[in-house]
């Protein structure tokens, strides 16, 4: 099946920057969230880093346009239905994601891929609320997704050939870099990072070392582009939590327990840059 409309689900920054990025491969795009103010709000994002490229040259101004023209805003599941494939990128919740794959079982038609975004829910888990175990798959971007090269394949027990070979030419498509991994608690890609930033959190709890020194230590002496308590304000605090609550849960193993701090963080809405303060203030 030929994809020409590509669905995204969730508008934040993860859903934006899908959208964004399969709008610029060509794509007829439709992003939908559940209120007309974040699907705005991933517009606007959206706009400002094209309208940057402008300015740099990277792009011209019809060029910037005919990507947002591609572009169809919706606050409904059921538009959807004109999607050829879709990813859902909303909170790393279980149950918000099952609601939302419970509904495009019914939306869209069955040849249709229903691919997910999770940093860790378990592929087979998500597949169960459907009647298409075998077209559905996880699509792991990275944050920034425009930037960001990887995009990590999760396959379900039951994911198809078919639907594994689409979903890996579609990244590349989208001019990034597809790596496989197999369906277990975290995938490859937050197996091992977030054990990394949880323990960084750990170390400020138990006052090893200021938030300052602690990023300091892991970029000069590791040579990683920012420091772990940064990249945790910049993936969101709450899907940090989220993550090790999936590790612990899903290896019934202590030592991905998640930091009591992180969650009181969370508790007072310190999720990082998306509200102006986490680790660090914005
Ligand atoms: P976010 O909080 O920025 O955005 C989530 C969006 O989902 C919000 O706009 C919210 O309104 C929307 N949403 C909630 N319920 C919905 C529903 N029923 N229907 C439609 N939209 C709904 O979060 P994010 O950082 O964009 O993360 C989204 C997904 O991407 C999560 O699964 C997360 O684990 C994953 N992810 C995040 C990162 C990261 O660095 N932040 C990286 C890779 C993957």
């Amino acid at each position: 099946m030929e994809i020409k409309t590509f669905g995204v689900v969730g508008a934040g920054q993860m859903g934006s920057g899908i959208a964004q990025v399969a709008a610029m491969s060509g794509l007829n795009v439709i992003m939908s969230d559940i209120k007309e103010e974040f699907v705005e709000r991933g517009l606007k994002s959206i706009t400002g880093i094209l309208s940057k490229n402008v300015d740099k040259g990277k792009m011209t101004a019809e060029q910037k346009n005919a990507i947002l023209g591609r572009l169809k805003l919706s606050t409904s599941l059921k538009d959807m239905a004109a999607a050829d494939f879709v990813v859902e990128a909303a909170s790393e919740n279980e149950n918000i994601k099952f609601g939302i794959f419970r509904e495009l079982e019914s939306v869209c038609a069955p040849e249709v891929i229903l691919a997910s975004n999770t940093s860790s829910i378990p592929i087979g888990r998500i597949a169960t609320q459907t009647k298409r175990p075998p077209k559905v798959i996880g699509m792991h971007f990275m944050n920034p997704v425009p930037v960001m090269k990887l995009v990590e394949i999760i396959r379900g027990i039951a994911t198809s050939d078919e639907t594994f070979q689409t979903t890996w030419d579609l990244s590349i498509k989208f001019d990034k870099t597809p790596a496989l991994s197999n369906d277990y608690p975290g995938f490859i890609a937050n197996r091992i990072l977030m054990p990394m930033i949880n323990e960084a959190v750990y170390a400020l709890y138990h006052g090893v070392g200021t938030r300052e020194d602690i990023d300091t230590v892991m970029k000069l002496g590791m040579n990683h582009p920012m420091g772990p308590l940064t990249l945790a304000d910049l993936i969101g605090l709450d899907t940090c939590l989220a993550i090790m609550e999936t590790l612990y849960s899903g290896f019934c193993d202590s030592k991905y327990r998640p930091c009591p701090l992180l969650r009181r963080y969370v508790e007072a809405g310190w999720l990082g840059r998306k509200t102006g303060r986490g680790f660090y203030e914005y």
